[in-house]
């Protein structure tokens, strides 16, 4: 089992001023930051990035989305990671999100929804790979 994990803060939560709120949650979590960036992608590289949704209708939606402004990207550190940071972001849809997620207090709709968590110790690995050089690690 990996002890890392990859993040965004989605351009919802950037424009709505909760960077600060959500980093804030990450740490008392227990999660340290490993990499970070405050950066924005285009709609290219959303494609590629969320390639394994290409067949899901709201493909489109969620690529214009991703690349619509500003992101925070981040590499995470924490024993379980991947496992406690999907807790820690609570689910997909904010309506059945727990309460005290990230998800339930930041995130608006299933599209909008504040912040990205991978779903796997490999993913985590591909999608740091993709913002991240070894220099940017910490
Ligand atoms: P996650 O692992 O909880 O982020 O969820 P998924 O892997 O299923 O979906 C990836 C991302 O696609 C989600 O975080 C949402 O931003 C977006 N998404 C998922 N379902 C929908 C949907 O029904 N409509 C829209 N517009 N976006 C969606």
């Amino acid at each position: 089992m990996s002890n890392r994990t990859f993040t965004m803060i989605k351009p919802d939560a950037v424009k709505a001023g909760n960077i600060g709120n959500i980093l804030q949650m990450m740490n008392a979590a227990g999660f340290k930051i490993v990499a970070m960036k405050y950066t924005k992608i285009s709609l290219e590289q959303a494609g590629k990035f969320y390639e394994v949704h290409k067949e899901r209708p709201f493909y489109g939606e969620l690529t214009e989305f991703m690349s619509s402004g500003p992101i925070v990207a981040a590499i995470l550190e924490k024993e379980n990671a991947v496992a406690d940071f999907r807790k820690l972001i609570g689910a997909t849809n904010p309506a059945q999100a727990e309460e005290g997620t990230i998800r339930k207090l930041y995130a608006t709709s299933v599209g909008e929804n504040a912040v990205h968590g991978s779903d796997s110790d490999e993913n985590a690995k591909i999608e740091g790979d993709f913002f991240f050089s070894g220099l940017e690690r910490f």
